[in-house]
């Protein structure tokens, strides 16, 4: 793994970190009180009882989008704390490297393949 993989990946990852941090921006709060956590806000369409009810039905689809868009914010933040440390690359279960071209098709990895596979077969 070399400086400029690094820092292209990095490039990425803050990239990445921008376009959640907007998506999350469009229909969520920030909590000010715990780190990268966001709250769906609660959609106003009217008050009429049809109205009412789509409101509940996006409110419903927004949280499970928000959930997952904060995996995500969270999983981006983990790598680029990873780089900080100059611990990336690094498979968090036997310390081996992890392939380059594992990390360049999913920059978020933390683990190694061969690991990867093993806690997936034990599932
Ligand atoms: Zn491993």
């Amino acid at each position: 793994m070399t400086e400029k993989i690094i820092k292209t990946i990095k490039t990425q990852l803050i990239e990445r970190k921008k376009d959640l941090e907007k998506e999350l921006a469009q229909f969520t709060s920030k909590n000010v009180h715990i780190k990268d956590d966001f709250s769906a806000d609660f959609p106003e369409f009217g008050d009429k009882e049809d109205e009412n009810a789509a409101e509940v039905a996006t409110f419903s689809d927004n949280l499970s989008l928000e959930q997952t868009l904060e995996k995500s914010l969270r999983d981006v933040n983990a790598a680029l704390t990873r780089i900080e440390k100059g611990a990336y690359g690094t498979c968090k279960y036997c310390g081996e490297e992890i392939e380059e071209k594992r990390l360049v098709a999913r920059p978020v990895s933390s683990a190694c393949v061969k690991c990867k596979e093993k806690k997936l077969s034990q599932i």
